[in-house]
């Protein structure tokens, strides 16, 4: 398999903010390969090296075969949607598009086949000003924009974020169908849930790679139970769930809490049995399977030095 892209200890600091440190991996060509981690982990900065807008202090990337220091070969082969809107708000969906198109010399025309299938949705509004679409449609155009010269790999830093869900989903089915055609995908998100959507991820916190492997590796690798906890008195369920013997971690998930145990010592009647003797009511325990953000929030305890 061929590998599209290869960042080998790549490392940038702002002042006394590490925001890479040592972050190496390979995507391979045709991957969807995403980069999952909160807000300030690194993705951004890592996107902006790999397409040369900013330099590393230190180490290098293969990007489709071309050392960082090859600013212009690597910026024709790649396509980069920015977190931030990065369209031109005044100028109309066609003319953003045109935009560039010029920019790299080529035309709409010419590559219109790339992004047929998505722009025919921006089409009914083609004379509108981008800055008054929808973020969803913002999303589309920008994706379109990105992909009007034909890169070879397409980098997306963070496109979901702020889009409603049925955009969300939407845009992860153009990424699925984007892929099918060849194309080399590297994504961030903070958003946990869609690092099913990719072929592999890595989990990026701090500037450092906890994990990376196939979303369903991840998970199966997790060496814990996952015990999922809710009582009709939340508040003091998490006071008193702090009482359970041998939990190695604790946190909140939507309308539960979960909890973490070694496989030996997890035990759902013992926590039962203390819940009653707390005297809560309507209470729900149960085993369940660990999502990604388990994986995460235990890499991350096990990673703090
Ligand atoms: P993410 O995209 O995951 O939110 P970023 O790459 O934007 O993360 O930021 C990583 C860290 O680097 C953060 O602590 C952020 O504040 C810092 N940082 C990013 N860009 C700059 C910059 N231009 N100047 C100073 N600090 C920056």
């Amino acid at each position: 398999m061929k590998e599209r892209v290869i960042a080998t200890n790549i490392t940038k600091s702002f002042h006394s903010t590490k925001a890479l440190d040592d972050v190496s991996f390979t995507v391979n060509e045709g991957e969807l390969f995403g980069f999952i981690g909160p807000d300030g982990a690194g993705k951004s900065t890592l996107f902006r090296i790999l397409t040369t807008v900013m330099n590393a202090d230190s180490g290098d990337a293969l990007v489709d075969g071309f050392h960082l220091k090859d600013e212009i070969a690597i910026r024709s082969r790649v396509g980069y949607m920015p977190g931030k809107f990065s369209l031109y708000p005044d100028l109309s969906v066609q003319e953003n598009l045109e935009f560039f198109a010029k920019v790299f010399g080529t035309t709409v025309q010419e590559n219109y086949s790339i992004i047929k299938e998505i722009y025919v949705q921006l089409e009914p509004f083609k004379d509108r000003r981008s800055g008054k679409l929808s973020g969803g449609m913002k999303q589309k155009l920008a994706l379109c924009c990105a992909l009007i010269h034909k890169p070879r790999v397409l980098f997306l830093d963070e496109p979901t974020t702020g889009v409603d869900p049925v955009s969300r989903v939407e845009f992860w089915e153009m990424l699925s169908r984007l892929k099918q055609s060849g194309l080399t995908i590297l994504v961030s998100t903070p958003y946990m849930d869609e690092a099913s959507r990719c072929d592999r991820v890595a989990l990026i916190q701090k500037g450092k790679i906890l994990d990376i492997d196939p979303p369903g590796v991840i998970t199966k690798k997790f060496p814990l139970h996952v015990i999922a906890v809710k009582s009709e008195n939340m508040p003091k369920l998490r006071k008193d769930i702090l009482k359970v013997e041998d939990a190695e971690s604790v946190y909140g998930f939507g309308e539960f809490l979960h909890i973490t145990m070694k496989k030996e010592n997890s035990s759902t009647e013992k926590i039962e049995t203390l819940l009653k003797q707390q005297g809560h009511q309507h209470t729900e325990v149960k085993i369940i399977e660990a999502g990604i953000e388990d994986c995460f929030m235990h890499l991350m305890e096990h990673n703090k030095n």
